[in-house]
């Protein structure tokens, strides 16, 4: 179960391609359980059969499919989705969204966030579409529609189509049996293509490409769209800009640490991390504690870089499931003890350095550096692998406004404060870009440098506006 104190991904998503039609669903069932940490609240799969066919729910993909209904799907193309929505979850959210037209169906599956959606619902509008589930995905199927109807060419579609839309945007697409790959020409969320024993297999990440014991060919390229076919995968570069913007958040908490993005093993990532934020933030202790799960490879890093041993020193209960915003404080404290533990015959007497991957709103870290108090630690030093964070994402993760930071408008002696640590350091943003191993100019960091890559439109006010540089 996700931290309740950290962001949420918005979606996870797969497409498959498979000689034998009897394994597609089950293929992209196991895709989208290695997928499960980008989105725990609805699944569903589509499948082309004479019709699309399609099964989605609220629920972990575990829940939302069994035996008897995975059986019923039928096919050897299709495409599957996991999903986080930040508001009230309703099953007409959940995804792949099946959209009727006058060429045959589309079924859709994305990954981000539509910066110009409401412009684009209002040409739409214009044009006649009737909005009936108020979904992005809606709009695309629209706009994907109304293409194939003028040119009869789901190509010449898709292209319009990633002219059109603005934001960040991983899409699998399902037409006629036909699979498609679809990634924004800035490469925000990540994409990868991988080859099967009996098919081709697109996914958010390489851990959906493990499990079906795919090899991993390489990343989906910024603007490209990968068809899947039974022969192999058909390659066309639609857009390109003049730069990249990978979310650096993907490397320090996102991603599955045993996946690979753009080369990069995110373990790894982590670790580096985790050893720069020691260099630059070194400090003497005895310990240094995880906070489990998400700062466990950073804190090996950084336990490496400072010679100073890593201990399991909190305990995490992996059975208590989705937590309430409990009404009172002692309620609260008995909450994150309840989620996490110190262990007091490990910590009493030490100077410990607990590490994260990041903070949001920081009251988990704050009981947690009580609770380790309580445990008789001497010192509590907090160290955090990414930058502060202080700006909202527009782009696919769930951190909406400058007010839910801590960092916001803080000094770190104010930051340190709060959490009632003995000291605070967080890595700089070159420290996480050296990390990464990915040019600056090539990632995202907008909510930790408050400059996004592309034109947000609530954002516009702030920063002068630049007109889109699409090449063909
Ligand atoms: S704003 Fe932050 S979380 Fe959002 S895409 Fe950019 S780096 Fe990722």
């Amino acid at each position: 179960m996700p931290d309740a104190d950290k962001p949420r991904e918005k979606c996870g998503v797969v497409g498959i391609i498979s000689e034998n039609g009897s394994h597609a669903p089950s293929y992209l069932y196991f895709a989208l359980r290695a997928l499960q940490h980008r989105g725990q609240e609805s699944a569903g799969i589509a499948v082309q059969g004479k019709n699309i066919k399609c099964i989605k729910h609220l629920g972990l993909v575990s829940d939302v499919f069994n035996t008897k209904n995975l059986n019923k799907l039928k096919g050897k193309a299709g495409i599957g989705h996991v999903y986080y929505s930040q508001k009230l979850s309703k099953p007409e959210n959940a995804q792949p969204h099946v959209i009727p037209t006058a060429i045959g169906e589309i079924a859709l599956a994305h990954n981000g966030v539509i910066v110009n959606t409401e412009e684009l619902k209002r040409e739409l509008r214009i044009r006649g579409h009737v909005f009936l589930k108020g979904a992005e995905e809606e709009a695309m199927a629209y706009i994907l529609a109304d293409e194939i109807q003028r040119s009869d060419d789901i190509l010449k579609a898709i292209k319009v189509l990633m002219r059109k839309l603005n934001g960040s945007y991983c899409l699998t697409l399902l037409h006629n049996g036909r699979v498609f790959g679809i990634r924004d020409p800035y490469g925000i969320r990540p994409l990868c293509l991988g080859e099967m024993k009996d098919g081709f297999v697109v996914a958010s990440e390489s851990v959906a490409l493990d499990v079906l014991n795919a090899k991993v060919l390489r990343d989906v390229e910024c603007g490209e769209v990968v068809e899947l076919t039974r022969e192999g995968v058909v390659s066309r570069q639609m857009v390109k800009k003049s730069h990249k913007a990978h979310c650096f958040f993907e490397y320090v908490y996102f991603a599955r640490a045993d996946s690979v993005l753009e080369g990069r093993n995110i373990y790894e990532v982590r670790q580096r991390a985790g050893a720069r934020c020691a260099e630059e933030h070194p400090v003497d202790a005895d310990l240094v504690i995880p906070i489990p799960d998400s700062g466990r490879s950073h804190a090996y890093g950084f336990s490496h870089k400072m010679n100073v041993p890593v201990i399991e020193g909190l305990m995490k209960n992996r059975y208590i499931g989705r937590t309430f915003i409990m009404p009172d404080q002692k309620s609260r404290d008995i909450s994150i003890r309840e989620k996490v533990n110190p262990i007091p015959d490990v910590i009493r007497g030490k100077r410990v350095v607990l590490v994260d991957d990041s903070i949001v709103r920081g009251t988990t870290i704050t009981r947690i550096v009580q609770a380790v108090r309580d445990a008789g630690a001497k010192e509590i030093h907090v160290r955090i692998g990414s930058p502060p964070l202080i700006a909202p994402c527009y782009l696919g993760i769930d951190m909406e406004n400058r007010e839910q930071f801590l960092a916001n408008e803080k000094t770190i002696e104010e930051i340190r404060a709060e959490t009632t640590a003995d000291s605070v350091g967080y890595i700089s943003v070159d420290g996480v870009v050296d990390a990464i191993g990915i040019p600056k100019e090539d990632l995202c960091l907008g909510c930790v440098t408050d400059k996004y890559p592309l034109d947000i439109p609530c954002e516009m006010h702030r920063f002068q506006k630049t007109l889109p540089d699409y090449e063909e």
